[in-house]
């Protein structure tokens, strides 16, 4: 699989990702285009912004990308 995912029209190289935010950005200044979506926080201090599908893509490819991290499904082993 690929280790990068697309965010905000960027390919994203999933190692480069430090942390997705669970709740929608919400800060009230009038001239925010971010309202609503999900800061994904990249290393040195960058962040990128996902819209509500682009954030489940990016932890299902960080899941998938960590090896399928809890083992209940194991779908994934099929593809060998
Ligand atoms: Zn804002």
């Amino acid at each position: 699989m690929s280790i990068f995912c697309v965010v905000d029209d960027k390919h994203i190289p999933l190692y480069r990702i430090l942390w997705v935010a669970a709740t929608p950005h919400f800060c009230g200044h009038e001239d925010c285009t971010q309202e609503g979506n999900y800061e994904v926080r990249l290393e040195q201090g960058e962040s990128v912004w996902a819209n509500r599908e682009e954030r489940d893509a990016v932890l299902e490819a960080l899941e998938q990308w960590q090896g399928g991290v809890g083992d209940g499904d194991g779908n994934w082993e099929e593809e060998e």
